[in-house]
């Protein structure tokens, strides 16, 4: 299974996401980056919005990283001391 990306990109969102690493809030008018793209083999299609200082974390992932990424062991294992002023996550 491998990961096609289509689509990578700097946005502003027009209304609250939640990031797709740490499950904490983007909160409107904040800048994150927008992916797009597919599984192949799998045909599921994913868009996702990460905080930049997230997706910075990220540089020597593997495919396998991030098809077994969990909110709660990336806060543990990156996120920190950063992750202060995010005061709202993804409940799940
Ligand atoms: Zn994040």
């Amino acid at each position: 299974m491998s990961w096609v990306q289509l689509e990578h990109k700097h946005v502003t969102v027009r209304k609250d996401h939640f990031c797709y690493l740490c499950g904490y809030k983007i909160k409107t008018g904040t800048r994150c980056i927008y992916t797009a793209g597919v599984w192949e083999g799998e045909g599921s299609f994913i868009k996702s919005r990460i905080h930049d200082v997230c997706m910075s974390m990220t540089k020597d992932w593997d495919t396998f990283d991030w098809e077994v990424h969990e909110f709660g062991c990336f806060r543990e294992n990156y996120a920190g001391e950063l992750y202060r002023e995010f005061d709202e996550w993804r409940d799940l």
